[in-house]
């Protein structure tokens, strides 16, 4: 199945807002196994917007369009489908007795061209808005399938998900369900990952292998139809060793969740405690750890020792490590070591991380910005420092520095 997104609206064109709900059903129409060919924008303009449609019906199966279903004049996007199709506009009952219930509740009197919103094309199915009063539209005609969704992703999203989505099920004509399974990788960039598999992706098609970069989070998504779980396991299964072969020391997950979820669960699951010692994160780390819920049962705490004074006064680490001609310096191997040991220590914890590094955007200590230590001191086993250096500005850097601990932890 090919489908086209036309995302309609004249505020996308002159660039005052971002097309985000393209992005999004991109993403979702590729969970559903169905490929996106086209994007479209066009104004509102009936013209241009009939245009848009004719041009997309000779090459898609499948048309999803965002935007223009609300009250006003410029909302056309039914007007100019019902007249491209041949179809009358008709009433959905069930949407104008929420839109008058709504007004009556509020108190508010209700202008003519709210009923607007309750408008769908005859013979179509309604797709109803559980957050918001325009009812979306769904229909087949000619072999083209039409969606029309609202703008406002508030209520597109719940619109897809909760309607959308099964009723393009329905009409793959594929009796058999999806069955997917999510890879996560740490301490690898979405360019090498795409790099080591590349042939993969390029020659697989069943399952596909999609992958995905996410805040600066990398994955892949394996997918196929099959009649039973243990029938997609036997397609899916080969695929995923494939990739584990190459990359695996990089997959920290066969499920969606986080580098920080994975590591509360794996710490939890085995009794053990953790502290942080942060420099240039600020903090960083330790709110990716405790966002998590369950935290508590791991996560003892940490110290934010952001200058030289505290990393010496709290954490004990010797004013001619941090400073001095010949000192290694805050940033370095040496003070990432001792702030993890100590940190170790007075937390009484079975780990510690420490990072301490140049965020930028100017140098320190004549060090180029994004060098980054990170130390993990284990109460059994030697610490490990590792060196990195990260590209990207200042936030980028703190946040890639939080995630390449939470790596180096895992490891
Ligand atoms: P409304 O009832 O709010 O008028 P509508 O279905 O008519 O909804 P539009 O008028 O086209 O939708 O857009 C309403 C708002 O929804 C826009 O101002 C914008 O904030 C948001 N929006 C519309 N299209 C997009 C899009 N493609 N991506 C992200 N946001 C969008
Ligand atoms: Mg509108």
């Amino acid at each position: 199945m090919k489908a086209e997104i036309i995302a309609v609206g004249t505020e996308l064109l002159l660039g005052q807002i971002l097309n985000t709900n393209a992005q999004y059903l991109a993403q979702a129409c590729a969970d559903l196994g169905v490929g996106v060919y086209y994007q479209t924008v066009v104004g509102d303009n009936t013209e241009r917007l009939t245009n848009a449609l004719q041009t997309a019906k000779s090459r898609a199966d499948l048309i999803i369009c965002t935007g223009g279903l609300g009250p006003t004049q410029d909302d056309l996007t039914k007007d100019a489908l019902a007249a491209s199709l041949g179809r009358q506009i008709v009433m959905h009952q069930p949407s104008m007795d929420k839109i008058e219930e709504m007004f009556r509740t509020r108190g508010v009197h209700m202008v003519e061209s709210n009923r607007r919103q309750a408008l769908m094309l005859e013979n179509s199915d309604p797709l109803a808005n559980d957050n918001g009063l325009a009812v979306g539209v769904a229909l087949t005609q000619d072999g083209t399938s039409y969606i029309l969704l609202p703008g406002p992703p508030k209520e597109m999203k719940p619109m897809f998900e909760r309607y959308a989505a099964a009723w393009i099920s329905s009409k793959m004509n594929q009796a058999q369900p999806l069955f997917s399974r999510m890879l996560k990788f740490a301490g690898i960039g979405e360019s090498s990952l795409e790099h080591e598999l590349l042939d993969l992706i390029e020659r697989q098609s069943d399952p596909t292998i999609a992958p995905y970069a996410k805040e600066g989070e990398v994955a892949i998504r394996l997918t196929t139809r099959a009649a039973t779980q243990a029938e997609a396991d036997l397609k899916l299964d080969p695929v995923e060793r494939e990739i584990r072969g190459r990359l695996g020391q990089h997959i920290y997950a066969a499920e969606d969740v986080t580098l920080e979820q994975e590591i509360v669960r794996i710490l939890s699951g085995r009794k053990l405690l953790l502290a942080a010692a942060e420099s240039c994160t600020g903090g960083l780390f330790s709110d990716m750890i405790t966002s998590v819920p369950g935290s508590s049962a791991v996560y003892r705490g940490g110290i934010v020792c952001y200058t030289n004074e505290l990393k010496h006064k709290l954490l004990g680490v010797p004013m001619d490590v941090l400073e001095g001609p010949d000192a290694p310096g805050a940033v370095s191997s040496e003070t990432a070591r001792q702030l993890a040991e100590q940190m170790r220590e007075q937390a009484g914890s079975d780990y510690a991380v420490s990072i301490t590094g140049v965020a930028g955007p100017d140098s320190s200590e004549g060090k180029p910005v994004g060098l980054v230590y990170v130390g993990v001191a284990r109460k059994q086993g030697d610490t490990v420092v590792e060196r990195l250096q990260l590209s990207g500005n200042r936030a980028s850097i703190k946040w890639r520095a939080a995630k390449s601990a939470l790596y180096q932890l895992w490891k």
